[in-house]
């Protein structure tokens, strides 16, 4: 992060907790700032390379992928207009509960009424029947949160439970889409460890674009 950005963000981290922005200045005081960010967050880590190519993968039989693997950017946007960022990834087998799950329990708890929140996640299957409804209920009761899913693969999207609960999600404002070909690239370079030094061009696989536009084609059909 830019040096200018850092201080944007440790002041509103300090107008939040209360505290004295002119302990800015003081470089120590800063430093600790930008180490304190306001939510719990698993960032710095990245994904293995080996769990994305096969967990991220669009392959239209998914099967041996029985985890959920989300990354997440979290916007927040303060009264003052200063907007800060926190990203990181959460997988399901170490967060003993759904990925979707766990990210509000855990990744954003409780929404301060006076902030936006925009949160976009990138997740490796679309949300279970269980999910979309906590998804559901947490935005129906947070106004000032915004949330834009897109997903590698469509989980059970045979099931009419499934279905249904998608068009819910739909209802509830959420916005859901299928990752594109431009999408899994972005992962590649946002969430994903890269080699010390240089980062390695994203490699797309045989069939993305059209295992995209078969997903892409799907979701329409469930949605309409
Ligand atoms: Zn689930």
């Amino acid at each position: 992060m830019a040096q200018k950005e850092e201080a944007a963000a440790a002041a509103a981290a300090a107008s939040q907790n209360g505290e004295d922005l002119e302990d800015l200045d003081d470089p120590e005081k800063l430093k600790e700032l930008i180490e304190l960010p306001p939510f719990e967050i698993v960032t710095g880590e990245r994904l293995p390379v080996n769990f994305f190519k096969f967990q991220f993968r669009n392959v239209e039989y998914s099967s041996g992928r029985n985890k959920t693997f989300l990354c997440y950017v979290v916007e927040a946007q303060g009264k003052g207009g200063q907007v800060q960022a926190s990203r990181g990834y959460l997988e399901d087998e170490h967060a003993a509960a759904h990925a979707e799950e766990a990210f509000f329990n855990t990744i954003l708890p409780a929404c301060d009424p006076a902030v936006r929140y925009n949160v976009t996640w990138y997740v490796s299957s679309s949300p279970c029947a269980a999910c979309a409804d906590r998804i559901v209920r947490t935005l129906g009761k947070t106004k000032n949160l915004r949330l834009l899913i897109l997903v590698g693969r469509l989980f059970m999207w045979e099931e009419p439970d499934v279905q249904a609960a998608l068009r819910r999600l739909k209802e509830a404002g959420c916005r859901l889409r299928i990752m594109k070909p431009q999408d899994f690239e972005y992962v590649w370079q946002n969430f994903v460890e890269q080699e010390e030094g240089e980062s390695k061009a994203f490699e797309p696989w045989e069939d993305i674009q059209e295992n995209f536009l078969y997903y892409e084609e799907k979701l329409a059909d469930i949605l309409k």
